[in-house]
């Protein structure tokens, strides 16, 4: 893979999350990088992207966290999986990084968002930098797949002011079929974030074959309907965007057959979140 690497060190903001990023950390000790997960004063970053207008309200800032517990066959970042292909920073770092961007965060109505990869693999470096941004005055949000959700208190939650949750797909076979993980723990951070009323925005991602059944979709939306907390649900069409991602890694991609869904699938999508009396964009 030499030839993906970047012959200079790498800025830490990057274009946009596509850019594909390996092998930024991999002279970091082993040791070093057990020490950083349990201090939480190193994370490992695929980079920073400024002026996102679709992770969270307003303007945003985003952090993306290498390292991902899952297997998603869509993932389209699937070099944030392993957590030494980031960059690592110090807490320090990325919040001075943050912080360039303070003041226009707040005119601009907008935030700052964790996102990966997923960010709570790295959960003590999160609540730090999420404690950081909340310093400043910053709306943070987090967007997760919430599988180590148990890895934080309640009062560490309370640093965030959105959760957007990834909905994969309700039935367990097909989530671990989809993901290589149980959807249980998922489901269970989004009830606990109903009992602390914890505004989430769902994310959910059709693909044409694999998350389009109705009825499974249905289940999806009635469950997210019955928490009470659910502000938005965005059904994100599935894309080929990340797909030479997992060429130029030597990866196995099983879509690439996979077309995006027509407009028309797009919108009886929506039609079934929606008919749970759901928020749908
Ligand atoms: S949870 Fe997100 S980052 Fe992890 S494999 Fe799935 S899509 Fe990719």
């Amino acid at each position: 893979m030499s030839d993906q690497r970047s012959p200079v060190a790498p800025s830490l903001t990057a274009k946009d999350p596509f850019e594909l990023r390996v092998s930024l950390g991999e002279q970091v000790p082993e040791q070093t990088v057990q020490e950083a997960l349990v201090s939480g004063d190193m994370g490992f970053l695929h980079s920073f992207t400024t002026g996102s207008a679709v992770d969270g309200p307003g303007l945003r800032v985003v952090a993306w966290t290498t390292g991902c517990m899952w297997r998603c066959r869509y993932c389209h970042n699937p070099d944030t999986w392993p957590l030494k292909n980031g960059f690592p920073v110090s807490v320090r770092q990325a919040a001075d990084e943050l912080r360039k961007y303070r003041q226009g965060l707040k005119v601009m109505k907008g935030g700052f968002t964790l996102s990966g990869g997923e960010p709570l693999l790295q959960h003590r470096f999160a609540v730090k930098l999420l404690a950081e941004a909340k310093a400043m005055g910053i709306h943070t949000t987090i967007e997760t797949n919430g599988f180590f959700s148990d890895r934080l208190s309640d009062a560490e939650l309370d640093l965030i002011d959105l959760v957007m949750l990834g909905l994969k797909t309700w039935d367990p076979a097909r989530h671990e079929d989809l993901t290589g993980q149980d959807n249980a723990p998922t489901l269970a951070f989004a009830r606990r974030l109903a009992a602390r009323r914890k505004p989430v925005w769902i994310r959910f991602v059709l693909v044409p074959g694999l998350t389009d059944d109705p009825g499974d979709m249905a289940q999806s939306a009635a469950f997210a309907a019955s928490l009470g907390n659910v502000e938005r649900v965005e059904v994100l069409p599935f894309h080929q965007m990340g797909r030479y991602k997992w060429e130029r890694l030597g990866m196995k991609y099983t879509l690439q057959d996979t077309q995006p869904p027509a407009p028309a699938a797009v919108e009886q999508a929506c039609a079934v979140w929606r008919a749970a009396g759901l928020n749908v964009v």
